[in-house]
């Protein structure tokens, strides 16, 4: 795999979609042959060059192949320039495959597909298990910003409750959050059960919105979907007038009272952001 490939795939995606302004831009990976797929699994950062694929894990940096005024030519050794993540995951995560091999705790693979996420998906977001330890029985979500770890959700499989890594600042993570910087419409749910069925135009702010997941919506200059869920209809409801007064092009779509965005079939969803875009 040639590297001058990455330079024609982000100088591509620069002229359709600019993004010179932005630390890291997710493209399509050509290594694990989903370079034409909406997915983009790999973060790039356009002023290094460093490129981070999260579906195979194909790292390295390229060289731009025009030079632009704002290209930093890589260091010498740039692997050893990475600053080392500061967030790790648990030392029992195992992670799930696209299809249950020998080994695999098929109870994990059966709850996340149970809960209507493609397989495809499990492999894109690095989806893993615990079996032993802090997180046994729990479903590990990693929270990727760009190609760095920001943290994790730890879902318990038995009884259903969530577990959280030491400092992990729930107002400042999200699900998916590379997404805000492309021009593809997102939908914003609560958490990321709701998000991955719907994968992978949905970012999720892990709860109720807060006042940095609020700042960082209201910087997208995009369309905005807010699907918070059932229950909290004025507040889903407060955050799409709250952007589109901000000069956001969001809207408001409604769900039913005790339902959540990741208990509709991914038909039932898009229906739903259908009709709340025909919305005068
Ligand atoms: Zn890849």
């Amino acid at each position: 795999m040639s590297k001058s490939l990455i330079a024609d795939i982000v100088e591509s995606f620069v002229e359709e979609h600019g993004g010179d302004d932005r630390d890291w831009i997710r493209v399509g990976c050509p290594w694990c042959g989903h370079e034409n797929t909406s997915k983009r699994n790999m973060s790039v950062a356009l002023k290094t060059g460093y490129f981070y694929c999260h579906r195979c894990q194909e790292k390295g940096f390229y060289k731009r192949s025009k030079a632009k005024e704002w290209y930093v030519p890589p260091v010498d050794n740039p692997l050893s320039e990475i600053p080392k993540p500061t967030i790790t995951l648990p030392d029992e995560f195992q992670p799930l495959s696209e299809r249950p091999v020998a080994g695999t705790d098929i109870r994990f693979w059966n709850y996340v597909t149970g809960r209507g996420v493609h397989p495809e998906t499990i492999v894109d977001c690095g989806i893993g298990y615990c079996q032993f330890g802090f997180y046994r029985d729990c479903i590990v979500v990693p929270l990727w910003d760009g190609p760095n770890l920001s943290g994790f959700v730890a879902r318990n499989i038995v009884d259903r409750s969530y577990r959280y890594q030491k400092g992990f600042k729930r107002e400042i993570s999200m699900f998916n959050k590379d997404r805000l910087w492309d021009d593809d419409p997102i939908v914003v749910v609560e958490g990321v059960f709701d998000a991955l069925p719907h994968y992978p135009h949905t970012v999720a702010v892990l709860g109720k919105p807060s006042h940095e997941h609020k700042k960082l919506l209201a910087s997208c200059r995009k369309r905005v979907y807010v699907m918070l869920d059932g229950d909290a209809k004025a507040e889903s409801w407060a955050l799409a007038t709250l952007l589109r007064v901000g000069g956001v092009d969001a809207i408001y779509v409604p769900v039913a009272p005790g339902k959540d965005p990741g208990d509709a079939s991914h038909e039932e969803f898009l229906q739903a952001i259908q009709q709340a875009s025909n919305q005068p």
